[in-house]
């Protein structure tokens, strides 16, 4: 170990130990070495602690102001690269048609790869800056197209998660792939990104949704996440005409053809949920299976109300996804208010449901995230030997903004209910500064 490889961060620092649990350190220490936490604790034990690591000749020491505090980097379990460009356009449509009307034909683009490059590097580059250490990427169908996003992720330091999609119905014929493509790109893809070598990103198989392809399609596809113990991603349950289109196409429920095709399991996220029925999720359950809940989209497409809080009572692992460009915001900091929003829309009119607090959304773009994608281990709080993905925030940039607290709950209260990419002072990710 060299000097260079140990960073000591002093201040205040709040992170969840669980869901119910806000840890706040007030003041507090980490410390760094290399990719990794090696000590958390309060300021007053960090002499001892230095002591004890045979740390003492450590220079890069980073002080917090009283306007900053340092949590753990946000997580956005779901959001689609190739979109960006449309972000905040074509929501006078629901879901199926605004596929068909914008997104098929944005998407079927990107067999430029020039393009490919510069929205790539434009979504990694302004999802870093809101804080988005880890992101579960949809790609698009091509995988000229989707290594570039792969490279894109490690050339700026993102922790990600990237699937090219696989679609094989239902889309202009210029935007599908034949069954035995579709598997054989996949596979190429998932061995393209192992190649890179990178400890920041993964392969994640990711069928688009039930519609886009067939029972035949997605058993193979299972079969190859089963082979490499690999991430799957996939939509379920976002919108009432497509969740009865499912059921009149399979003859089942929603998520039972996914469970039909061995689609569920520990390591699957599925975006929404938003119409699952008990049984549903039961079977979740069951599989140790998340929802990727997306509210700015939900509103955007007008797809409905979720109601997380009954999915985190009954047991279903939950993160948060922007859903981009179903949602308009590329920014997870934006996503933990308008999950508050929907929230408190929906306990207006199902008065059992007790609306989320900014606790319970911080807890869900951090350690809930990281749960849902079964990263519990590596990331999401600043537990020991974690990798530390970690942001200041500092809100008191702004001499406008008035705000004269230096409590750190009130800061990060201030922070999700009002801040933005300005208030993320820096973005570490494995130990590495990138913003
Ligand atoms: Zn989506």
């Amino acid at each position: 170990m060299t000097v260079e490889d140990v960073q000591i961060f002093i201040g205040n620092i709040i992170h969840c130990k669980s869901r119910l649990n806000l840890e706040v350190i007030k003041p507090g220490f980490v410390i760094v070495i290399g990719s990794k936490i090696a000590a958390v604790g309060e300021e007053t034990e960090l002499p001892h602690k230095l002591t004890q690591l045979q740390l003492k000749s450590c220079v890069a020491t980073r002080v917090l102001k009283k306007s900053q505090i340092l949590i753990p980097g946000l997580i956005d379990t779901h959001l689609h690269a190739p979109q960006y460009p449309n972000c905040g356009l074509g929501y006078d449509k629901p879901l199926l048609e605004w596929l068909n009307t914008y997104i098929y034909e944005l998407e079927k683009q990107y067999v430029d790869l020039d393009f490919s490059r510069r929205v790539y590097k434009a979504v990694v580059r302004k999802t870093l800056s809101n804080g988005t250490t880890t992101a579960c990427y949809y790609g698009c169908l091509f995988n000229e197209s989707t290594n570039i996003l792969v490279d894109t992720v490690v050339e700026y330091g993102q922790r990600a998660l990237i699937g090219k999609i696989n679609m094989t119905r239902l889309a202009p014929e210029e935007y599908l792939e034949t069954p035995e493509d579709s598997i054989a790109n996949t596979k190429k893809f998932v061995k393209y990104v192992f190649e890179k070598e990178s400890d920041l990103v993964l392969p994640i198989i990711t069928p688009r949704f039930a519609l886009s392809v067939t029972m035949e399609l997605m058993k193979e596809l299972g079969q190859i996440a089963k082979l490499g113990d690999l991430h799957i991603q996939t939509h379920i349950s976002e919108n009432a005409e497509e969740v009865k289109l499912v059921e009149s196409t399979y003859g089942m429920p929603y998520a039972q053809v996914y469970d039909k095709a061995n689609l569920l399991t520990r390591k699957t996220i599925l975006g929404h949920g938003i119409y699952l029925s008990d049984e549903e999720i039961k079977l979740l359950v069951e599989r140790g299976t998340a929802v990727s809940h997306c509210p700015d989209s939900n509103l955007c497409l007008k797809s409905g109300l979720c109601n997380v809080r009954k999915l985190l009572e009954n047991g279903v692992k939950v993160g948060l996804g922007t859903d981009i460009s179903g949602g308009a915001s590329p920014s997870i900091i934006k996503a933990m208010k308008t999950c508050l929003d929907v929230s408190i829309a929906k306990s207006f009119h199902v008065t059992e449901v007790k609306p989320l607090n900014y606790e319970e959304v911080f807890y869900l773009a951090t350690l809930g995230g990281s749960e849902a994608l079964a990263m519990e281990n590596k990331i999401g709080n600043f537990d020991v030997h974690k990798e530390f993905d970690a942001l200041i925030i500092d809100m008191g940039i702004n001499i406008e903004d008035y705000f004269i607290g230096c409590d750190p709950r009130e800061i990060l209260q201030k922070f999700i209910y009002t801040g933005d990419d300005r208030n993320v002072a820096s973005v570490y990710v494995a130990g590495v500064e990138v913003k």
